[in-house]
């Protein structure tokens, strides 16, 4: 074969100790099943201490909100809900806002966004939690409801999207989401008519895009709605900028250079194929030239999660002309954020047992498993990252046995394009029947996001797994069974 091609997973220590500790993980697949999902949520915790490091660095002030939609355990939320009161949560419906009140998040740390139906609109006015509100139309529903059932005035923070700063070319892209900037005065008078309704304490955006020079010009054209408030006697509070930090998933840089100019190698015949039937991930070789896209994840993203925001911070505002951080800071105003995925870096990993390697005519080793592409969901977000191979128990090594080989991984479904990848990917040995493969970093977005019930395969239960200190032995309870005083971790 010739070299093999790796993608590590990037591993904190937490997540590197539990995957080096096959004696505790081989008997609680046996026990549970396979797929299996364990959340780590101490390192939560963790997470949130590097994003506060990052706004004490610029001596800002404001809520951490995790963004609840990347993963449904209630252990993270708990936990979550354990650290100090300057985090909070973000919830889009109305299941997810009553479980972060059932998981001890109390009203002034929730920001309900997304639109919202009236069920959920009814509960966060009752709750009296801060209101994202997505539109014009949603801020006349929720005035409605407070005067109706005579509530207390509802913090709101409404979304903007489609900012276009004067003095620069950035535009940001389109969204469903959200009051166009350019419609904000209409907004203001409507805050202003619902003054007794609604508590107006400043406005959010949130992207979906990688590029800060997108997310400054969001920030900057924000700050000047604030002023706009500010002129007609509102006292506006807060910037809430919304997540979209990212993740770094991989460990070498130099590794996923060599890896994606491989694949265009590849597709274009220059080498043997490194994908299932010659899928391209976007690119195409037509005629010895290469056409269309890479249409993945930038796997290797060392600028991401806390640093990301830590250099967004420090850009220019496009309009204003100062750095973002400083004219933040001089206003007094709070930053609000809500990181999903890098929130959850590091906190999951999903199991998978290997049921069968088979050799095709062709010379492909399939490797089966215990799961699918549902279960883990790194395809379907254009991820491309190895699994570790935690070995079965203490099975004989065959002398010269071990040596790196290319595999593809098939899922459980009888459907031909369950693949868990389309990659051929490399581990350092064929796996063998009962073998575990872990699949790291699957907690933002990857774990439970599309689980479903396909041909009544099982749903991966979810464990919450945790220890005394850095080096105490491993426990674990189910995630729904897990509270913050199982655990000795410490506030934020
Ligand atoms: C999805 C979402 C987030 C989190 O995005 P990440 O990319 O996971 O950080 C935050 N805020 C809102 C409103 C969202 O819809």
């Amino acid at each position: 074969m010739s070299e093999p091609l790796y993608l590590a997973p990037r591993l904190e220590s937490r997540p590197a100790a539990l995957l080096d500790s096959p004696a505790f993980l081989h008997p609680l697949v046996a026990a549970l099943g396979s797929p299996l999902n364990l959340l780590l949520p101490d390192q939560i915790a963790d997470n949130v201490r590097a994003f506060r490091e990052v706004y004490a660095r610029h001596r800002l002030t404001g809520r951490i909100c995790y963004a609840h939609k990347a993963n449904r355990s209630s252990a993270l939320v708990r936990r979550l809900a354990a650290t100090g009161p300057g985090t909070g949560i973000d919830v889009a419906s109305l299941g997810e806002l009553q479980h972060a009140l059932a998981g001890g998040l109390t009203p002034d740390r929730i920001v309900a966004t997304g639109p919202k139906d009236p069920d959920f609109l009814w509960l966060a006015a009752r709750t009296g939690v801060t209101v994202a509100v997505d539109s014009p139309g949603e801020l006349t529903a929720l005035a409605a409801l407070v005067e109706r059932f005579r509530l207390p005035r509802v913090p709101i923070l409404p979304r903007l999207s489609e900012f276009a700063s004067t003095g620069t070319r950035v535009l940001t892209r389109r969204s469903r989401f959200g009051t166009p900037a350019t419609e904000a005065d209409a907004l203001l008078d409507l805050v202003e008519k619902h003054r007794d309704a609604v508590e107006f304490t400043g406005v959010s955006y949130h992207l979906d895009t990688m590029a800060p020079t997108e997310k400054a010009a969001a920030l900057d054209g924000c700050l000047r709605v604030l002023d706009e408030s500010r002129r007609r006697g509102l006292r506006p509070r807060a910037v809430d900028i919304g997540g979209g930090f990212g993740t770094d998933y991989l460990a070498d840089g130099a590794q996923w250079e060599r890896y994606t100019t491989e694949l265009t190698r590849a597709l274009l015949g220059r080498r043997a194929p490194l994908t299932w039937e010659g899928h391209g991930y976007g690119l195409r070789g037509e005629n010895g030239t290469l056409r269309g896209a890479l249409g993945v994840y930038p796997g290797h993203r060392p600028v991401a999660g806390p640093r990301y925001l830590d250099e967004l911070l420090a850009q220019t505002a496009p309009s204003l002309g100062r750095p973002l951080a400083t004219l933040l800071l001089e206003n007094l105003y709070d930053l609000h954020t809500e990181p999903g995925r890098a929130l959850t870096d590091q906190c999951g990993i999903t199991l998978a047992r290997v049921l069968e390697v088979r050799v095709t005519a062709a010379g492909e080793r399939l490797v089966r498993l215990a799961a699918n592409a549902r279960d883990i969901g790194l395809e379907d977000h254009g991820l491309l990252v190895d699994p570790v191979l935690v070995p079965a128990g203490a099975t004989a090594r065959e002398p010269g046995g071990d040596s790196p080989v290319g595999v593809y991984l098939l899922g459980n479904l009888c459907l031909e394009s369950d693949l868990i990848s389309r990659r051929l990917v490399f581990l350092p040995r064929e796996p063998r029947a009962g073998d575990l493969l872990a699949f790291a970093n699957t907690a933002g977005y990857f774990m439970d996001f599309t689980a479903d019930h396909a041909l009544h395969q099982p749903v991966a239960r979810k464990v919450a797994v945790y220890r005394d200190g850095d080096a105490g032995p491993w426990h674990w309870c189910l995630d729904e069974e897990y509270w913050p005083h199982l655990t000795a971790g410490d506030d934020e």
